[in-house]
């Protein structure tokens, strides 16, 4: 016979783990590790069973990461072990955990399939896949990745990789990519590349290394405001940019990689180019399980709506996080806006109350320019700034720094995976 449960979260990473904590601290605790309380599973979408909710989060991995400190163990000053805890620690208690992955959804059944082929019902649905990493769609670059100063730090096994990179690179070229598609956190395909200069610089070997900068984009970081003080930093690195350009092949033996251009002036035109070391950013998708589901919009993100989060079609089932097809910058403190949205949305849509929490967009970028300093980067959905402190805060600061390296990592381990926001 089919699971059932109230609500069903699907992905136990940064927006899974924060809903449920939310919903749990707002809509109520069942008090019990296993089991099901209130789930009815004739999919009746009324109803709030006295508080008490009945919620199990669908996770394959039993490890949990905080992902913005990749850039840090990649800088050499962050320890990667501390990036790391037991999923089972960071699921709350009173949740159930089904350690599997999702496979399909049949949101006409208020239903998912799991890998195992056993199916879940639900009442209430909400997806949390995060965004896919293509490694596969650079030619050669798997083969490669961690040796042939080819680093990475897109996941928790290579980021270490960078530091040594960096660390070694006396003189010769630098690549920093950024790839074509939409990324998790625009700003760290290039942070690690102004971490990289300031070490160059420090260690007295800034003239003789070539920094390049290779991207997808049309240009350095979407809001001006940030944009003119990255281009000082830039400035600064003696760092060369080139744009339209997509990376198709790494060869790691040689040391060499091919971009193709993409732009209007440049389409087709190919170029090697030879280096010392290359930091990668993989292209990034949704999911595949997300693209080839009735959930998906036509690029294969979870169709929501824009400010409420609820799915477009399926009116039982939310969505946020890096797979939800929000146009805004896929962060970890976009999330931390996103979830008291779906939470509070999805608490009234129980209640049969209309929906009127709403999302702006809001996405934050701390954007490392060096060791000791960063611009804390805050905008919404129409690139406007968005700040939190009464400061300018396109200025490169050292308190700024101090709260990504110390207190943010803090603040989610004892706060936002705890419901507290
Ligand atoms: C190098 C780097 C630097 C970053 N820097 C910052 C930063 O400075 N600030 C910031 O705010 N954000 C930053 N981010 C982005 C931030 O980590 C993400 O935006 C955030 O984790 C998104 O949360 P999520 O829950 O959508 O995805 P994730 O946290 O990635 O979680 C997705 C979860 O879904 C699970 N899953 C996948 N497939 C399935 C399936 N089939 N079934 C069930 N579960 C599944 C995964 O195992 C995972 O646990 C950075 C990310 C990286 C990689």
């Amino acid at each position: 016979m089919a699971k059932h449960h109230q609500i069903v979260i699907v992905g136990g990473g940064t927006a899974g783990v924060t809903v449920a904590a939310l919903l749990l601290r707002r809509g109520g605790k069942n008090g019990r590790k296993n089991g099901r309380l209130n789930g009815n599973g004739n999919g009746h979408l009324n109803g709030h069973h006295n508080g008490h909710l009945d919620i199990a989060i669908v996770e394959p991995s039993d490890k949990h990461y905080y992902q913005p400190a990749w850039t840090l163990v990649g800088a050499g000053v962050y320890d990667a072990q501390k990036t790391v805890r037991p999923e089972a620690k960071v699921i709350p208690e009173g949740v159930v955990w089904i350690k599997e992955r999702c496979a399909s959804f049949q949101p006409e059944q208020n239903q998912i399939t799991l890998g195992n082929g056993e199916t879940v019902t639900y009442d209430y649905l909400v997806v949390a896949p995060g965004i896919q990493l293509d490694w596969d769609k650079v030619k050669g670059l798997r083969e490669t990745l961690g040796k042939n100063g080819v680093c990475s730090n897109y996941s928790f096994e290579t980021a270490p990789y960078t530091f040594e990179c960096i660390k070694n690179l006396k003189k010769g070229k630098a690549i920093f990519h950024s790839p074509h598609t939409p990324v998790k956190c625009g700003g760290a395909p290039h942070k690690i590349m102004y971490i990289a200069a300031d070490y160059f610089r420090k260690h007295g070997v800034l003239d003789d290394i070539d920094i390049q900068y290779w991207s997808g984009g049309t240009r350095l970081f979407a809001v001006e405001k940030y944009e003119k003080t990255l281009l000082k930093v830039v400035e600064r690195g003696h760092i060369k940019l080139n744009f339209h350009q997509k990376l198709e092949e790494i060869d790691g033996e040689r040391k060499r990689a091919r971009f193709v251009g993409i732009g209007e002036h440049n389409k087709g035109v190919e170029t090697w180019v030879e280096f010392d070391m290359i930091h990668v950013t993989p292209p990034q998708s949704a999911p595949d399980f997300i693209k080839s589901s009735p959930l998906a919009n036509s690029a294969g993100w979870v169709d929501v709506h824009i400010n409420t989060l609820q799915h477009n079609k399926y009116k039982n089932v939310f969505s946020l996080g890096d797979g939800a097809a929000l146009p805004t910058s896929k962060t970890g403190a976009a999330v931390r806006k996103q979830a008291p949205v779906v939470v509070e949305n999805l608490l009234s849509l129980m209640r049969g109350e209309p929906l009127t929490a709403s999302y702006n967009g809001y996405t934050s970028c701390p954007l490392v320019t060096g060791y000791g300093k960063l611009v804390l980067a805050e905008f919404d959905y129409s690139n406007q700034p968005r700040e939190t402190f009464p400061f300018d805060q396109s200025k490169e600061r050292f308190d700024m720094y101090v709260l990504k390296k110390e207190l943010l990592p803090r603040f989610y381990w004892r706060g936002m995976v705890k419901g507290i926001v």
